[in-house]
């Protein structure tokens, strides 16, 4: 079997190339071949001697992810599944605005988290993707829209958040490599404030991240209270609040001048009263003594069929808002993007075998579909054969 390139940040490819023989510089070669010009075969890479290029051919392999579906959204939103294998897909969503290109990349197929409002959660977990798995996500999009928008090679995503499937912290050996390559100058070049994980509060990972590879911190809070919290998010009962909000504290020591993102999904009835905002504001303003540099991101629930929970009336989500501002913390209501192709946070649930229902329901909203491309040409297309 050949080694897939698109696992290895720039010190497992010098490592790699060492194995071959190879020296470093051509290391860095290769890897800005593949992430920085999206190159799929050695035979592209003119400026690599003929002899590496044969030798690569007997030993390597650039292997993107197979596109089941693309869809895009009247918004401009573009999903993307992609095929893991054994029936499980991930998915990534591509979020255009004015000032940047966000891309929502997945970590695992399904989630062992479990939260209550999410429907990757009720779908279990399969598997940890790979960091060539993760990778393959921003590889395939990025060199993908550079084509589709005609930007003459410009670069088209600016900011990475892994928001998709999964829970980022549970498969820390692969995404800290993926993360890697995202900042790498030879890969994405993305600045570390410009890659976001979220998670759910996996405590010791938070305090390996601020270690590792210190990029932006979103933590999905949800509740203000520990008895709450339990219900929605699983995970809390290992690592309750007051725990969770110390390694917030932590990370922030690695990187100062930075602030943590608390996403709060907003559910109608459970977790959306005034009290539960002004609980919310003396939790993170009083913990540790001089509080925690931090925002609010307001998520409106996205429903779906099997959760049994509503979405808080906008009005409810303005309100809560404005309780949090006036106490000094910054607070943003997040625009529910692409939700007509079910895109939308926690709308990802990537079953293979479920892709025929997928597709109904997304062909009977106001889908856009980008020019149809025959399954079989899309594959191809991914995995650059
Ligand atoms: N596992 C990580 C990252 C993936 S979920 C985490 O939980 O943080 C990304 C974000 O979407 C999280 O804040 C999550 O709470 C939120 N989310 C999940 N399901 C949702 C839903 N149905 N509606 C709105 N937001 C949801
Ligand atoms: Fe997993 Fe995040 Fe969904 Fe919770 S919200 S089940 S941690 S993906």
């Amino acid at each position: 079997m050949t080694a897939n390139l698109l696992e290895y940040d720039l010190e497992g490819l010098a490592a790699f190339c060492a194995s071959l023989g190879e020296k470093r510089f051509r290391a860095t070669q290769l890897f800005r071949w593949i992430h920085q010009k999206g190159a799929r075969d050695f035979g592209q890479m003119t400026d690599l001697a003929k002899s590496l290029r044969d030798k690569l051919e007997g030993s390597a392999r650039i292997e993107g992810l197979p596109v089941i579906t693309q869809h895009e959204s009247a918004d401009g939103t573009i999903k993307w599944l992609f095929d893991v294998g054994n029936g499980d897909a991930v998915e990534s969503v591509f979020i255009p605005e004015d000032d940047r290109g966000t891309l929502c990349i997945s970590s695992q197929a399904g989630c062992a988290v479990g939260c209550r409002f999410c429907s990757t959660g009720h779908q279990g977990f399969s598997r940890n993707l790979t960091a060539g798995e993760i990778l393959a996500q921003l590889w395939f999009a990025e060199h993908f829209l550079r084509a589709h928008l005609k930007t003459g090679g410009q670069r088209v995503i600016s900011n990475v958040v892994m928001m998709g499937m999964g829970e980022p912290l549970q498969n820390y050996a692969a995404l800290v490599p993926a993360l890697r390559v995202m900042l790498d100058d030879h890969g994405y070049g993305l600045s570390r404030r410009r890659v976001t994980v979220s998670t759910s509060g996996v405590v010791p990972m938070i305090d390996r991240l601020a270690g590792d590879c210190p990029v932006a911190l979103a933590v999905s809070l949800h509740a203000p209270s520990d008895a709450l919290r339990d219900k929605l998010v699983p995970l809390n009962k290992k690592y309750p609040l007051a725990e969770l909000l110390d390694a917030c504290q932590r990370y922030l020591r690695h990187a100062p001048r930075d602030f943590i993102t608390f996403e709060y999904c907003m559910l109608d009835g459970v977790n959306d009263q005034p009290e539960h905002a002004h609980e919310l504001a003396r939790l993170v303003q009083g913990h540790g003594g001089h509080g925690i540099s931090c925002k609010f991101n307001l998520i409106p629930f996205n429903p779906f069929p099997a959760s049994g929970l509503v979405r808080s009336p906008q009005q409810r989500v303005q309100a809560f808002a404005k309780i949090l501002n006036d106490a000094g913390i910054v607070t943003t209501v997040r625009k529910t993007r692409g939700d007509d192709i079910d895109a939308a946070c926690g709308q990802l649930a990537g079953d293979v075998q479920d892709r025929t229902r997928v597709d109904r329901r997304i062909a009977q909203q106001r889908t856009v579909m980008l020019k149809p491309v025959p399954m079989e040409a899309q594959t191809k297309e991914a995995r650059g054969t």
